[in-house]
């Protein structure tokens, strides 16, 4: 029997914790998250978060500008949210339109208030097995996988990406969190010999369809961070129905990871408010 992890349900629960933990507050944490330009999958990003943040009873603290805004004037608006106390966490919304630089706008955001956990200060921290701010899709993969009761220490965690956003980051974590940890990217040379040697295997390659039946173990955790529109709708970078009665767990899409991501930004942004009272 392959158990489908429901990650509505398991966002839902996290999303009422913090409600719970915002009611609580002496103060109320805000979210600024920060949109330059028009790009409409972005937009359609925020508005999303917006209304989480709303919903958790937290203070939308949001700033728009427009495609043409410099470098410096993305810069003054970081810097003042920064220094405004009323702003618990910052996101900057990604990717930004072209001629603005990433890199050096996120480095603005103080480690404390970086939600997204991808500030190069935040990723140190990681790195460095310190405690921070982590980045939310893979923060939601631990979620779920607590959420189950798969056990981390000592098994062998195959993540497949290296991306900053998110295969770098989780292979720290579950590293972290005492997993024996393999990072599978492009040039691994024989990907389904070293995926069929995971316990739990996490897949974020942004290639649909990437891993089938060959690739798993009996009684593996499978989860699928990969989503790609289709025209039979969304699907992941994982072949799902193929591992009925091989894997032990897999992750939908939707309903898995994906709803994860915002209840974990939800749940930075009231760490974050949470540092900032102590
Ligand atoms: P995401 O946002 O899901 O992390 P990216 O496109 O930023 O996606 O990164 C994709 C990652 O997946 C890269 O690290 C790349 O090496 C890895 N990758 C892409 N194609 C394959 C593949 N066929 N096999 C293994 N890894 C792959």
């Amino acid at each position: 029997m392959t158990t489908t992890i429901d990650g509505r349900a398991v966002a839902a629960r996290v999303r009422a914790q913090v409600a719970a933990e915002v009611a609580a507050s002496p103060r109320i944490p805000g979210l600024a998250t920060v949109l330059v330009g028009d790009d409409p999958a972005s937009a359609v990003y925020v508005a999303a978060k917006r209304r989480a943040v709303r919903e958790a009873g937290m203070r939308d603290l949001h700033r728009s500008l427009p495609a043409h805004a410099t470098q410096a004037e993305v810069t003054t608006v970081l810097d003042d949210l920064a220094a405004d106390p009323a702003v618990s966490g910052i996101l900057l919304q990604l990717p930004l339109p072209p001629g603005l630089d990433a890199a050096p706008l996120l480095d603005r955001i103080p480690v404390g208030k970086d939600v997204d956990g991808l500030t190069a200060a935040s990723a140190g921290r990681l790195a460095r097995g310190e405690d921070g701010l982590r980045p939310c899709t893979p923060s939601g993969v631990l979620e779920l996988l607590d959420a189950e009761g798969v056990k981390l220490r000592g098994a062998h965690a195959v993540v497949v990406g290296r991306s900053a956003l998110v295969g770098r980051p989780m292979a720290d974590m579950l590293l972290q969190r005492d997993a024996t940890v393999t990072l599978a990217h492009r040039h691994t040379a024989d990907l389904a010999a070293v995926t069929r040697t995971a316990d739990v295997l996490v897949v974020a390659a942004g290639v649909r369809g990437l891993v089938g039946a060959g690739h798993v173990r009996h009684g593996a955790t499978v989860i699928d961070v990969g989503i790609h529109r289709t025209p039979g709708g969304l699907a992941g970078d994982v072949r799902t129905a193929e591992l009925d009665g091989i894997a032990a767990r897999v992750t939908p899409v939707p309903g898995g990871v994906g709803p994860m991501t915002i209840a974990m930004l939800m749940a930075n942004t009231v760490r974050a408010a949470r540092w900032r009272r102590s």
